[in-house]
């Protein structure tokens, strides 16, 4: 008998609750029964993003939301600074260079987390930027950069409108859009929301507003005006993804049920087991400040490839490490729709694997230092 487990960040697994919710017959995207789940939504995300201003619900991944915050809130001619230090945080230097813009690539080592005093740096020498782009939460390497430090940052030296990228970070990580005044804020729906892949999420400060008509970007399924003006309404511009947004309805109700709080002390305590899960095992954590998301681990000596087949062999699947980090780390997710048995399951197949390719360790050590994190926590 095999169980499959999905231990990766994104996509996560789905709750059955949410899967049988999602199953009901379809319902028209235009009636009432529709609109009355929408605006439950609305008001769920709100609540979740917490924020006062609207966050749309878009029928595409991360990387379309993000797409649609760059295009309609900059001009072609803007300047954009991406901090980088991952694969997400590049990618959003990469979409405003698609589209001629003016791209400040700020680089920083794989691993390592954004500093405000590189960043003052980066934007002293470019004081007319118009956007600032930030993964808060970099999934390719498992960092939280230092996200608030970093926003005082920008407030301070320029007058640019601050996107991060929370598609692993809301719910995960403390996040409050409104307290931090961050302008726009992106999520998906596979990572943290733990639903299925295909929606994307954009909250848009009253500040981003004001400079949406003077964007110049070609846009028409993107563009945020449309959805503002049907989703204050209850509907979407386009059709609706019906059977997401129902199961994104279950969804919200059990992070309310379990409270923001608890929900972030939960990823805390479970991405606190792990790290000290893969050490007592002799492995090391990659990144310079962890995030509660993912926990990307280094195997010196070892093919992360091989670990990761072994444990897929036994129904437990991992995610590869990104890019250049593919031959010395592999990813173990926890967001989302995950508790401590997951994380033991986890350690089970890694103890399992590592005994397979003759890593030297004590049996169990892994698993008990993980206990050991849960037993504290009550
Ligand atoms: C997964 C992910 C994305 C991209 O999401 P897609 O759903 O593949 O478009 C962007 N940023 C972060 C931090 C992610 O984890």
């Amino acid at each position: 008998m095999l169980k499959h487990h999905l231990i990766t960040p994104g996509p996560t697994p789905v709750d059955p609750d949410v899967l049988l919710a999602m199953a009901r017959p379809m319902i028209h995207h235009r009636g009432a029964a529709f609109k009355e789940i929408f605006q439950g939504v609305r008001d769920g995300l709100r609540w979740l993003f917490q924020t006062q201003s609207d966050v749309l619900t878009l029928s595409c991944t991360g990387t379309g939301a993000f797409e649609a915050a760059i295009i309609n809130f900059t001009r072609r001619e803007d300047t954009l600074v991406a901090i980088g230090g991952g694969k997400f945080g590049e990618r959003w230097g990469e979409i405003a260079q698609a589209y001629g813009m003016n791209v400040i690539a700020m680089n920083v080592e794989w691993g390592q987390h954004a500093t405000p005093e590189a960043l003052a740096k980066v934007l002293e020498a470019n004081p007319d930027v118009s956007m600032v782009t930030l993964c808060a939460s970099e999934t390719s390497t498992g960092v939280y950069h230092p996200v608030k430090e970093l926003l005082e940052v920008v407030r301070e030296k320029t007058n640019a409108l601050i996107a991060v990228d929370a598609i692993t970070a809301l719910g995960v990580h403390e996040l409050p859009m409104d307290e931090w005044g961050i302008d726009i804020v992106v999520a998906g729906s596979q990572k943290a929301f733990s639903l299925p892949p295909g929606l994307g999420f954009v909250a848009v400060s009253e500040r981003a507003w004001e400079r949406a008509d003077e964007a110049d970007h070609p846009r028409y399924y993107l563009d945020l005006r449309k959805e503002k003006k049907a989703q204050s309404k209850n509907q979407t511009a386009f059709t609706a993804a019906v059977s997401l947004v129902i199961g994104l309805e279950v969804v919200l109700g059990k992070m309310r049920a379990e409270g923001l709080e608890n929900m972030i002390a939960r990823h805390a305590m479970l991405a606190k087991a792990t790290r000290e899960g893969v050490v007592a095992l002799g492995l090391e954590t990659f990144a310079s400040r962890p995030a509660n998301s993912v926990t990307t681990v280094q195997v010196p000596g070892l093919d992360p490839s091989v670990l990761v087949s072994k444990m897929k062999a036994d129904g437990v699947f991992m995610a590869g490490g990104q890019d250049h980090l593919k031959d010395s780390t592999f990813r173990i997710g926890h967001l989302g729709f995950y508790d401590e048995s997951d994380i033991l399951t986890a350690l089970c197949a890694l103890e399992r694997a590592l005994q397979s390719v003759g890593h030297d360790f004590i049996p169990g050590s892994g698993v008990s230092a993980a206990q050991k994190v849960f037993l504290e926590n009550p």
